[in-house]
């Protein structure tokens, strides 16, 4: 199946894309790396009439590290994060994760920023921007900055919190204190593949930080900010154990239905415990 007609335009600024989007009223859409967005367009589950393409657009491109963390402009691919152009000493986890996305073809062109908008509950930036805190700086169409946490930016499985006219300019991703450990442990069905289950463990035993995210599921992301109760103890206090009925309970709180598809979360989980506590 091929895509319903539709007209292309590269806007100069960041500014002409909002107001084009604006403009389109529901009937313009953003492309970014058109990797979520061209499958859904050739299975005409979309049909915009105007596509923005913004990859271009330097401002969504750049990428700082300050004291409070890093920066990375919504544009900025994969594969760039993989291959380590990023200043990564705030959160070197970032490329690890970047590398565990599809393949190289996929991540050569696919965006942090296109895959956070794109909200599928299976991806990995999803789960793991959720693990690490991270921020979402959005613009609208007048210009205005507006900062959302990413756990609120997911409103539901493949919707997010942007308005009319408004674009997601970058991610701030705050500095990960030395001694965290991490980790994100996907099960899918083949390499490369999108993730049936998916558990996401930080991990800083001196600052007694323990946070678990179950993700993968119909929803957003189960994200646990403390997640001492899930491990049984005290971080830093005696040995963490993982306790699966605790985890049980917690998926079926939180809907996640049919026993195989709880024990691969659970196990999904288990294993990024196991990474992070002997590590
Ligand atoms: C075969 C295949 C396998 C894959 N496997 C995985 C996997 O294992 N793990 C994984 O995490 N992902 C996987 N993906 C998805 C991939 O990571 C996509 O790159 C990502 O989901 C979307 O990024 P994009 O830049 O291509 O976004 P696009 O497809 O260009 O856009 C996606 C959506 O976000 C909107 N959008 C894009 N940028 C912005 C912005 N800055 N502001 C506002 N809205 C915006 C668009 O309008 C669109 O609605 C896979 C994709 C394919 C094709």
């Amino acid at each position: 199946m091929k895509p319903a007609p539709f007209d292309y335009v590269r806007p100069g600024s960041l500014a002409e894309a909002s107001a084009l989007l604006l403009e389109g009223d529901g009937n313009a859409k953003l492309v970014a790396g058109g990797q979520s967005l061209g499958p859904m367009l050739n299975l005409r589950l979309v049909q915009p009439s105007l596509l923005i393409d913004i990859a271009g657009l330097p401002e969504l491109s750049e990428v700082s590290e300050d004291d409070a963390g890093l920066r990375i402009g919504a544009c900025v691919t994969a594969a760039n994060i993989e291959d380590g152009k990023l200043p990564l000493a705030a959160a070197p986890m970032l490329q690890k994760i970047a590398g565990g996305i599809a393949y190289r073809a996929v991540r050569n062109r696919g965006t942090i920023g296109g895959s956070v908008c794109h909200a599928d509950p299976a991806a990995d930036w999803v789960s793991t921007l959720a693990a690490l805190s991270a921020i979402c700086e959005i613009r609208d169409a007048q210009g205005k900055l507006r900062r959302v946490p990413v756990q609120k930016f997911f409103t539901a499985a493949f919707e997010n919190e942007l308005a009319p006219g408004e674009i997601l300019r970058a991610m701030l991703i705050p500095r990960v204190p030395v001694g965290t450990r991490f980790s994100h442990h996907k099960v899918s069905r083949k390499f490369g593949k999108f993730a049936i289950a998916s558990g996401t463990v930080l991990y800083n035993p001196e600052q007694q930080v323990l946070k678990a995210v179950i993700g993968a599921t119909h929803g957003r992301p189960i994200v646990i900010d403390n997640a001492t109760e899930l491990f049984g103890g005290k971080p830093g206090a005696g040995p963490l154990r993982f306790d699966a009925q605790r985890a049980l309970s917690l998926l079926q709180e939180n809907g996640v239905e049919g026993g195989a598809a709880c024990q691969t979360h659970i196990a999904a989980l288990q294993r990024a415990a196991a990474e992070v506590f002997d590590s």
